[in-house]
């Protein structure tokens, strides 16, 4: 039987010494591993990764509203299927991409 010994820096990253809040973009002391200097920094970088996550969905919601609502506007009320050429969707603004 044998025991595996491992060293206790192995599971500390040791690549850099000195480094940068991500978010504020100070000088960060303590733990090797650190990526924001507070609490603080740390909430505002996650917040803007989200947010502008949270944009792209948005975004991407308005343009499928905006497709459905010019649509709507083609398909006459008895039919349930309707032939629209294509420059006439680009001329209401449908987004194809
Ligand atoms: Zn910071």
């Amino acid at each position: 039987m044998y025991l595996l010994v491992l060293k206790a820096n192995i599971l500390t990253p040791t690549i850099a010494t000195i480094k940068n809040c991500l978010f504020c973009n100070k000088k960060i002391t303590g733990r090797t591993d650190k990526k924001f200097c507070d609490d603080y920094c740390r909430n505002a970088y996650n917040n803007q990764l989200k947010s502008t996550a949270n944009n792209l969905v948005r975004n991407i919601n308005n343009a499928l509203s905006k497709n459905r609502r010019i649509l709507e506007t083609l398909l006459p009320p008895t039919d349930k299927m309707a032939k629209v050429h294509i420059d006439k969707l680009l001329q209401l603004g449908f987004q194809f991409k």
